[in-house]
């Protein structure tokens, strides 16, 4: 009892200085400092109370949880100094041991974009060849760059097209690029990057595909005489832009949804069991489902860019951190779809890929399984609303060595180990497919698709 009243008292000074204020941090003058800000690392936490427990400091001012609080795994939890003691105090309190794992999180964020040329190893500087455009991949870039990239690369590659398939909550343009060579109506492989603003890596992975889809190199080349490729590097084009000039930590969309909170997750806002497990109704939380599905004009253009192109094989999402090759369905557990062994067997392909380039090792399997169950997610959507058979999210580099604040210079060696992957996975699905033709066609997937066939919701309201 003594323990518990302690808890409340912990989390009582930690609520008050939850900000009161609209929209916290909307406007800053400078870019909102990490200085001082430490990353903590829990042990796993052996039962459903103590995440529950910590839990409660989500949304929090000063407090960001990088792997949220869930039972049997650890949670990494960014701390302001301010709230340190506090944390600490709870955790105390609750039993539950910890780790500083960065000790201030400012050095890293100094270092993250700017470790240049000389960050290269020799194994990096070998690739130059095979990536003329390399220096654009030595630092994560804006998003004006890396629109102006897509747009270059279309003005000069007659096999590239760059489309605006719509507009942000703050009016930014969501672009679209299509490679293709040709040739008839070809499968197609949808890619996407850049769905939660932080991670960093996803879009700079997302470009440098593109960047090696037209390098116009043996591999390339044959990729493209079997597919058509589909990239929107940066879904969340506000929230990536925000987390360069506002706010590094930020993960939602910027849509102005109440008087109190900004944002809402895009990657728990699609239309498939949305606001089910693993989201949020609270505004403030970082794990805000939005207040209806697909209330993001983000998510919408996708979802109806997506619906657009029946072609699509294969979709790809990437996130970050923790290399996981996640497998639908991540709603709930136990919901696997019912051809979930052939999609693990591609996968499977494309994960050996990946960890042969340079021993990066990935974990496959659903999201309960390997993380907790998130509703709402765009791959859940693709397979079980848009039926794209194989889908898939990767959680890009990497385990929580720096997490969110990768260096720079690992852009191109994830960029190198997940073309591989995709590209092995590819040719694989191209010789499934054709051993298809001779079968009868339509695939095994189940279409769940409660949002868009529920009286309540329906695709007229989504206007996909
Ligand atoms: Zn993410």
């Amino acid at each position: 009892m003594m323990g518990m009243t302690w808890i409340f008292v912990v989390v009582g000074v930690l609520a008050s200085t939850t900000s009161a204020v609209p929209y916290p941090g909307d406007f800053l003058p400078t870019p909102k400092s990490y200085s001082g800000y430490s990353l903590l690392r829990t042990e796993p936490l052996l039962r459903e109370d103590l995440a529950r427990s910590l839990l409660i400091l989500d949304g929090m001012r000063g407090i960001h949880f990088w792997k949220y609080p869930l039972v049997n795994r650890s949670s990494d939890i960014l701390t302001s100094p301010a709230q340190l003691e506090h944390i600490q105090a709870l955790l105390a309190t609750l039993g539950v041991s910890h780790d500083v794992i960065i000790d201030d999180v400012k050095d890293l964020l100094a270092k993250e974009n700017d470790v240049g040329v000389n960050g290269y190893s020799a194994l990096e500087e070998e690739l130059e060849r095979a990536v003329p455009d390399k220096s654009f991949f030595q630092r994560y870039q804006r998003y004006e760059a890396i629109k102006n990239y897509a747009k270059t690369l279309a003005s000069q590659d007659s096999r590239v097209t760059y489309e605006n398939i719509g507009s942000s909550s703050e009016g930014k343009e969501i672009g679209l690029v299509k490679i293709s060579s040709g040739g008839g109506n070809k499968p197609a492989i949808w890619i996407d990057g850049g769905m939660h603003a932080r991670e960093w890596i996803s879009p700079a992975t997302a470009t440098y595909i593109m960047s090696k889809l037209t390098n116009k190199e043996p591999a390339s080349e044959s990729l493209l005489s079997s597919f058509d490729f589909y990239i929107v590097p940066i879904i969340n084009v506000d929230g990536y832009e925000w987390t360069h000039t506002g706010d590094r930590m930020w993960r939602k969309t910027r849509s102005r949804n109440n008087g109190r909170c900004i944002g809402v997750d895009p990657n728990r806002n699609w239309g498939f069991h949305w606001a089910e497990q693993g989201s949020s109704t609270d505004p403030c939380s970082d794990i805000y489902h939005g207040p209806r599905a697909f209330s993001e004009p983000e998510t919408l253009s996708v979802a109806r860019a997506i619906k657009a192109r029946p072609n699509i094989k294969l979709y790809l999402t990437f996130h970050s951190y923790s290399q996981l090759w996640l497998v639908p369905y991540g709603y709930a557990r136990n919901t696997r779809p019912v051809d979930y062994n052939e999609l693990v067997r591609l996968a499977q392909v494309g994960k050996n890929a990946l960890s042969a380039t340079y021993g990066t090792s990935y974990r496959l399997g659903t999201a309960p399984d390997l993380l907790y169950p998130a509703a709402g997610g765009s791959d859940d959507w693709a397979k079980g609303s848009a039926g794209i058979k194989y889908a898939y999210c990767l959680e890009l580099r990497d385990t929580g060595r720096y997490g969110f604040l990768l260096p720079s210079n690992q852009i191109v060696p994830t960029g190198e180990e997940t073309f591989n992957g995709l590209a092995a996975m590819a040719k694989e699905l191209h010789r499934t497919l054709k051993k298809q033709q001779t079968r009868p066609v339509g695939g095994p997937y189940v279409n769940a698709d409660k949002e868009l066939n529920s009286p309540s919701g329906g695709e007229a309201e989504y206007k996909l």
